[in-house]
């Protein structure tokens, strides 16, 4: 008898090494990239496994805050900054220098890229963005100035005042035609020899041209939110085929919120051209604009909205998204985003908790936000039978430890922290 429990004390052992055989790990790319650009993109799709389970439903989140620069808007910078060159509008180490109001990503972004490729980088940011993303533009030696929240219509408004800057560095170059123009319809701005300057990487310059780039410092005004159509792009090109080729075109919806627009509109577009089925879905924090857009065809009165703020634009401490007012970008892509999903705080809030407890994922505010949407999407439509919800994971927490990752703060502006409202909305009917 004592063999007997011997064979099965092996056997147990034996079944217990083979649950726990640790599987490799797997590598994104066997390749060697070159630089950090090329870090950019291709970012892993991850199945949330608690929610999925929970659901009945694949919920996929494609892990952008694997980025270099830590977020989904290291390809917008990217895609910008490359069009630039592209137009003649930047040439690498002439002491050019990219201007942008942003709340924080992009211009993280921007810095990151602008460093490898030779340009300087100015940032201009409202005063109540999270200290850890001033600190990382910082690091990454971008200038950063920061400012009151103020409206949109106002002169002082951190993306005007970027505007505004790039404009004044470029004040002798505009004088003879070429970079920045003073402008406020349009950013994306064409200098007089944009027409003969190709990519100044693989172009034919003549020695003319070359030695004319090379000699001009430009200002160039990024403007991600309203006018740079490289945003869209660098969705509709990028991310959206991406997300395509990882499901082998089986997505069910595609769920986001829009901060610029840019990735929903780009993202949601391209998917929606593969697949007229697809439902691109927003997700929209509290007292955002864009909600009521979609599901009324009006946005709220922006007087009305900035009477009620709480922090600049929108009143919510999810960071990123949410918006009262249409970007260009976000134009784009109206025409397909058939549906939107409200998200309190509190919501957001306890996702991100969720994720941690449950999976290890530690995930910034706006992807909290996008995976509440994903659950209230999936409740709403009634399914439970293996369908597939694409959503983005923009950032990781380990950007958001002042505001949303931190407990007092929260406790301060009166917001429940209560994972038990997921597992509600899990079983809700
Ligand atoms: N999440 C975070 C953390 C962001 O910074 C942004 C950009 N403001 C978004 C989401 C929204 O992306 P988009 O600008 O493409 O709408």
């Amino acid at each position: 008898s004592t063999s007997i429990a011997l064979y099965l004390k092996q056997r147990k052992q034996k079944r217990i090494e083979e649950r726990f055989e640790p599987r490799p790990i797997e590598l994104r790319s066997d390749e060697v990239v070159d630089g950090v650009t090329g870090l950019i993109g291709n970012t892993p799709l991850v199945r949330i496994k608690s929610l999925s389970d929970a659901l009945g439903v694949e919920i996929l989140g494609k892990a952008e805050y694997l980025n270099p620069g830590g977020s989904v808007k290291d390809r917008v910078a990217l895609r910008m900054i490359e069009d630039a060159e592209r137009q003649g509008l930047l040439y690498p180490n002439t002491g050019s220098r990219i201007f942008e109001g942003t709340v924080g990503s992009t211009g993280i972004s921007i810095a990151t890229i602008a460093r490898a490729r030779g340009y300087e980088a100015t940032i201009i940011m409202p005063d109540d963005v999270a200290e850890e993303k001033v600190k990382a533009l910082l690091a990454l030696g971008a200038q950063v100035e920061r400012v009151r929240p103020a409206s949109i219509v106002d002169k002082k408004q951190f993306v005007n005042l970027a505007r505004e800057r790039a404009e004044h560095f470029g004040q002798d170059e505009v004088a003879s035609g070429s970079a920045i123009l003073p402008t406020s319809s349009s950013s994306v701005v064409v200098s007089t020899t944009a027409a003969e300057v190709v990519a100044p990487d693989h172009g034919i310059l003549t020695v003319e041209d070359e030695q004319e780039l090379r000699t001009k410092p430009r200002g160039f005004f990024a403007d991600q939110s309203s006018q740079n159509k490289s945003n869209f792009d660098a969705h509709y090109e990028g991310t959206g085929p991406e997300i395509w080729r990882q499901t082998s075109g089986r997505v069910d919806a595609f769920v986001s919120g829009a901060g610029t627009g840019g990735t929903v509109a780009g993202t949601g577009k391209f998917l929606k051209n593969m697949n007229g089925d697809v439902i691109v879905a927003l997700s929209d924090p509290e007292g955002s604009g864009l909600y009521n857009k979609i599901k009324f065809g009006v946005m709220f009165d922006q007087r009305e909205a900035e009477g009620t703020k709480r922090r600049h634009q929108v009143d919510t401490v999810v960071e990123g998204i949410g918006i009262n007012r249409l970007t260009h970008n976000m134009e784009l892509g109206l025409d397909i985003i058939s549906d939107a999903f409200r998200v309190l705080d509190e919501e957001a809030v306890a996702m991100s908790r969720y994720l941690v407890h449950h999976d290890g994922l530690f995930l910034g505010s706006s992807s909290a936000c996008n995976l509440v949407a994903c659950i209230k999407l999936v409740k709403k439509m009634g399914w439970h039978s293996g369908e597939r919800v694409v959503t983005i994971l923009c950032d990781s927490g380990n950007r958001h430890y002042s505001k949303f990752w931190n407990d007092d703060y929260l406790r301060d502006a009166n917001i429940e922290i209560n994972m038990g409202i997921i597992d509600d909305l899990l079983e809700a009917p």
